[in-house]
């Protein structure tokens, strides 16, 4: 056993969106050593095609933060980002003008899309983007297949993700999610081993719409889940509130009340055909506990906010013992 109380040589794997997710995975990069071994599952709901590129917003979030080149400030994109080729887009009119692509960013969707065309999967390619710094964890997309998440609004129009989200900051009151082709879609090659061969599954404080939902229902994931040995879910809610962004306006679009009680049942419980058998809660949430534990939740109330790696690494310790 280590300090922390752990075991050494943990296999841990991560279910993760983008900015809360890079959060939580550098703690728990922190946290560990490096004899254990960290696998993320990301969501790539997100992605989306423009101007003739392919992004992946959590995919990217992800890399750039574990790298340290993101832009701590702005809380998006590389550090010392230069928007020289979104300003031409821009008068050519290609793309969204509400849509800033930073050059450096770039770079990366041109290399992604170069690679796309010489036939290389998403999965091939994110082991080409985390190879380029010593990121320490193993980055897996949540599938190969573009399943890019598109939402209907109250009048019933259909628009992609990140225009509800960039655009319309999710004004727009919105009544489904959609992940057009998901039923078809299967696991990328390892996530399925990675969750079943892990110590501990851990479900990020991420969008539980967006960003974990997309991921869990790719045919294949939640079984996998149902095999895992341990599956941990950290509330992305703290004190009835979404900490930052606007995960509340996709909750409410399911039905799902912006509480750290109503996420949980949302996962559900594995032993009630759900995905978790622990729940961290806020300690401002800790009035929501006795009721979990009524249901037969397993409870752990800590400190969740994840204002700095330290805060981060040790509630990636909290979810690890
Ligand atoms: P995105 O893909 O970039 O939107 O990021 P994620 O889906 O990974 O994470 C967004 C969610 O992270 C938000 O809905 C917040 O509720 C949650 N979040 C952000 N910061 C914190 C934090 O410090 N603590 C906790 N518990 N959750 C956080
Ligand atoms: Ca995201």
């Amino acid at each position: 056993m280590t300090s922390s109380g752990r075991a050494a040589d943990m296999r841990v794997t991560v279910l993760a969106g983008g900015v809360g997710g890079a959060r939580f995975v550098r703690g728990l990069r922190e946290a560990l050593s490096g004899d254990d071994e960290i696998t993320l599952v990301v969501n790539t709901g997100d992605d989306l095609w423009l101007s003739g590129v392919r992004l992946q917003p959590d995919i990217d979030s992800i890399l750039y933060a574990l790298a340290g080149v993101n832009d701590t400030e702005r809380g998006w994109g590389r550090a010392g980002e230069t928007e020289r080729v979104s300003a031409e887009l821009r008068e050519w009119g290609s793309g969204w003008p509400w849509f800033t692509l930073g050059d450096l960013d770039l770079g990366t969707h041109l290399a992604r899309t170069g690679w796309l065309r010489d036939g290389l999967t998403y999965t091939q390619i994110a082991e080409r983007l985390a190879a380029r710094w010593p990121i320490g964890v193993r980055l897996l997309p949540m599938t190969d297949a573009e399943v890019d998440t598109h939402v209907v609004v109250e009048d019933g129009s259909r628009l992609h993700f990140q225009e509800w989200w960039t655009r319309h900051r999710a004004a727009l009151r919105a009544v489904e999610f959609q992940n057009e082709g998901i039923q078809d879609a299967g696991p990328a090659p390892g996530v399925v081993e990675a969750i079943e061969g892990a110590d501990v599954v851990l479900i990020a404080p991420s969008n539980p719409v967006v960003s974990i939902g997309p991921i869990l229902a790719v045919p294949g994931i939640r079984e996998a889940l149902a095999n895992a040995r341990r599956v941990v879910g950290v509330s992305p809610i703290i004190g009835g509130r979404v900490v930052r962004g606007m995960a509340d306006a996709c909750l409410s679009a399911i039905g799902v009340e912006t509480a750290a009680d109503a996420v949980a049942r949302h996962y559900g419980r594995r032993a009630d055909g759900g995905v978790l058998d622990t729940w961290m809660l806020a300690e401002e949430d800790a009035t929501l506990a006795a009721g979990l534990r009524d249901e037969g939740w397993d409870v752990r109330v800590e400190p969740l906010w994840m204002s700095d790696l330290e805060r981060s690494a040790a509630l990636a310790r909290a979810a690890l013992a």
